[in-house]
């Protein structure tokens, strides 16, 4: 989001995969995924909450 705001270098994420979506970090990044993937996230367990605020990034 940052790049399409004009407020990042590139689309890309700093592992190396060419979008940085919302879907890649939560379900394929290989630094920053979630055990469980997005449908974690969705349904907003304790888990997925304690990962999405120890995020080096904004989601
Ligand atoms: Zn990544």
């Amino acid at each position: 989001m940052l790049h399409k705001w004009g407020l990042g270098p590139t689309p890309g994420c700093d592992c190396g995969y060419e979008k940085q979506t919302a879907i890649h970090i939560a379900d394929d990044c290989n630094t920053r995924r979630l055990q469980g993937g997005m449908k974690e996230l969705h349904r907003a367990t304790i888990g997925a909450v304690q990962w999405l605020n120890s995020l080096d990034i904004q989601i």
